[in-house]
Order: C-alpha cells, then sequence, then structure tokens
C-alpha cells in the first residue's frame, strides 16, 4: 500500500477544497478489496482467514467502479487478498484509471511478471509490491521460499516496461534497525520508493506474538531513521507520518481517510478493524460513532500506529500547518531526545469480538443469494422449455 499520492498536487488540491466547504470528515484513499483468496499465507495477514465461500467471492468490475464514484476520493488502493487473481483486475484498473484516480495495486508480485500485458504505464497507476525485508527475511514473513527473488524480478520487468513500482513493507517486533536500514539501502538500489507501516495486531493472524506496540515501535523507527542520516531514502511517506513513527508527533488516528469497501459492503471502521459494514459510502460515514474508536477510546487501537490510520492525520496537518511540515522536511526526523507523549488508555472501552458473529451472518446471506440465483435460473429453463 504505498501512497505516493501525498506527493500529487492534486491530492492538496483536493484536501483544500475539502477544507474549504468546511468538510470535517472526508476520504483521501479508498481502500478497495475486490477478493480476499491470496496465493500466499503469511503469518502477520489478517485477512485470509475466511471459509471457502467468502474466499471464492469477488466485487464486480462494475461494484469497484461504483465504490470508487460513490466514495470520490481521488486515490483507490487495491489490496486484498491477492487482486492479481481477481479474472477482471485488468478491466477494474482501467476503469479507475479513466476515471483518472490515482491507482495503487498492492501485490505480492508471484503474478506481476506473466499479468503485466493486463495493465498500460500511467501516471495514475503504480504497483505496490508487498516486500517485507531482504531475502531471508521476507521470505521468512510470508512463509514461502523463492518469493523475494520473484518479487524483486517482477519489479525489475515492471520498471522495464515503464510502470511506476513502489515497495511497502510491513514492519514487525524482531526486525533488527539494521536490517530494515539494509533493506532501505537495497529499495534505493533497485530504484523503487517505499512505504513501511508497522502491522497492526489483527486478531486473526496467526502469528500474535510478533506485533510491536507504540513504545517498541517509535524506538525501533528512531533507530532505523538515525542510520538513514545522510542517505537518500525514498519514502513514500509525508515527513510529519515518518516524524509521528518516531514518536515526535502527539497525532489521533484519522480513520475515515482511508475507508474500506470489500465484498461485504462499506466496512466500519477501518481498513485494519471490521466492526460491521454498512451498504453505502454516505452510510458509513453517518452512521460509524467515529469517536468510539482510536488509541485511548478502544482496546483494539491500543498499539494501532499503521499508515492507513495516521497518513491521513499527518497531511491534514501539513495543510493547517505548513510551517510545521517545513520544519520536519528542512530538520529531518528528530531521533534523539523526549518523545511527544503518549495517549493514556485509562479510559479506552474494552474490545468486542463480533468477526466470528459477523461471518456467519454473511455466509448466510451468501447461501440465501445463491438459493434464490439457482431457484431464477431453474425457473428460466421452465419457462423455455414450455
Ligand atoms: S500477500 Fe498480503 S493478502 Fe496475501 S497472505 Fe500475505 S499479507 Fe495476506
Ligand atoms: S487506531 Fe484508528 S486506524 Fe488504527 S485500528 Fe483504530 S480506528 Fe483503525
Amino acid at each position: 500500500m504505498a501512497i505516493p499520492f501525498f506527493k500529487e498536487m492534486r491530492i492538496g488540491g483536493y484536501m483544500l477544497k475539502q477544507k474549504l466547504l468546511g468538510r470535517k470528515r472526508y476520504p483521501l484513499v479508498l481502500m478497495l478489496e475486490p477478493l480476499f483468496r491470496c496465493n500466499l499465507e503469511c503469518v502477520g495477514c489478517g485477512k485470509i482467514d475466511y471459509p471457502d465461500a467468502i474466499l471464492n467471492r469477488r466485487m464486480s468490475a462494475q461494484e469497484c467502479w461504483d465504490a470508487a464514484d460513490e466514495c470520490g476520493a481521488p486515490m483507490v488502493a487495491i489490496p486484498g487478498g491477492e487482486p492479481l487473481i481477481h479474472k477482471e483486475i485488468g478491466e477494474i484498473v482501467r476503469g479507475l484509471v479513466a476515471r483518472k484516480k490515482f491507482v495503487s495495486l498492492c501485490t505480492n508480485a508471484l503474478l506481476l511478471e506473466k499479468k503485466l500485458d493486463l495493465f498500460e504505464p500511467s501516471p495514475y497507476l503504480f504497483f505496490s509490491v508487498h516486500l517485507d525485508g531482504l531475502k531471508d527475511h521476507h521470505d521468512k514473513a510470508v512463509s514461502q521460499k523463492g518469493v523475494f527473488d520473484r518479487a524483486v524480478s517482477a519489479i525489475k520487468a515492471a520498471k522495464a516496461k515503464g510502470f511506476a513500482v513502489n515497495v511497502n513493507a510491513t514492519i514487525f517486533d524482531g526486525h533488527a534497525a539494521e536490517d530494515i536500514a539494509k533493506f532501505l539501502d537495497f529499495t534505493t538500489e533497485l530504484g523503487v520508493g517505499v512505504s513501511m507501516s508497522p502491522g497492526y495486531a489483527y486478531e486473526r493472524a496467526p502469528d500474535q506474538e510478533h506485533f510491536l506496540n507504540r513504545t517498541k515501535t517509535k524506538k525501533l523507527f528512531r533507530d532505523v531513521f538515525a542510520l538513514g542520516k545522510g542517505k537518500k531514502w525514498n519514502f513514500m511517506h509525508s515527513g510529519l507520518f515518518l516524524d509521528f513513527l518516531a514518536g515526535n508527533q502527539d497525532f489521533e488516528c484519522t480513520p475515515w481517510g482511508m475507508p474500506a469497501r470489500n465484498i461485504f459492503g462499506w466496512q466500519k471502521p477501518c481498513y485494519l478493524l471490521g466492526e460491521g459494514y454498512t451498504k453505502t459510502f454516505k452510510e458509513l460515514m453517518e452512521t460509524t460513532d467515529w469517536e468510539t474508536y482510536g488509541t485511548g477510546k478502544y482496546e483494539k487501537c491500543a498499539d494501532c500506529m499503521a499508515h492507513c490510520g495516521y497518513e491521513p492525520t499527518a497531511a491534514s496537518a501539513a495543510l493547517s500547518s505548513p510551517l510545521k511540515a517545513l520544519w520536519v522536511s528542512l530538520r529531518g526526523v528528530k531521533t534523539t531526545g523526549p518523545m511527544a507523549p503518549e495517549i493514556s488508555l485509562d479510559k479506552q472501552r474494552p474490545a468486542q469480538y463480533i468477526f466470528s458473529a459477523e461471518v456467519q451472518k454473511r455466509l448466510s446471506e451468501i447461501r440465501r443469494d445463491e438459493a434464490a440465483a439457482a431457484q431464477l435460473k431453474e425457473a428460466q429453463k421452465a419457462s423455455t422449455a414450455a
């Protein structure tokens, strides 16, 4: 999910317009998940633990375009699952580019080389390749040997064909700062930008032991950025978001900044946390109790510093305090000295566990729809025969 859009003037113009219109909450990036099926089983993944009936579902191309129109965000990130498994992915991307949406196609790259012909290079399209570290580290994170080499080969092939490519890394506990720094050196050699985000502690991820808490996250990123002084790592993030990762900003999350639409509908409240669904984007914005989410408000948000919650906060802070943003970009990220005060967890509400009930509800809906479709088909067959 590399998000280089903050560098784009058009996004800045869009934000300014929303501000002038007095809109308190507005989306910057639509997180579109047209399927949950994946060809990998990463240990930190919280997206693929569904029964087959759900993993086999797809959003149609039309549903994807309708979601983009309905939401209105200037950028669409397509994670998943693995979007390249979707049979209509070329068409989906073409339709979004035709709407002048910036499209970030997030992929583990196993199918990328084979499927490059489905796409055309465009300033509106970039591939965001999942790479969690150097070879040994990445292959371990995705639980399969050889994936790193295939991803790097696909990146080179895509670049050679004129596509814009970035990599996105999810950072977990136990990844040494020195190794992350070497990985960032490697991305510079490869000539790609990089986005990094601490992994969100998905309650359904197979490995629950290696998610970073906020204190460890800040310390780790300070160590990484200290090693990067004088280097030209090409981050696809705003300076203020990096400053936040290093513990220098006391941001609260902006969950509506990157709303998520998947096969279930519009996900409440954000891409990371599924606490119910709505049928329309309007309903999502109007019926979600936004004030009850975020670090210090809800137990499941306690350790979150993920970019989908906080990059929109950083973008908004840059818009309202441009001097602060300029100061960070001139000075660089501070890696020593006191950190910004941490949000107190004393008053957070306890976690609610509604996932199983939601999945059951969706499964019954899927079965009901399938039964209705089968009945209709039978009726049509009978009337043709008669
Ligand atoms: S590649 Fe992405 S979607 Fe697939 S298992 Fe890994 S983290 Fe999950
Ligand atoms: S802190 Fe914000 S972005 Fe993170 S899980 Fe909670 S609501 Fe979502």
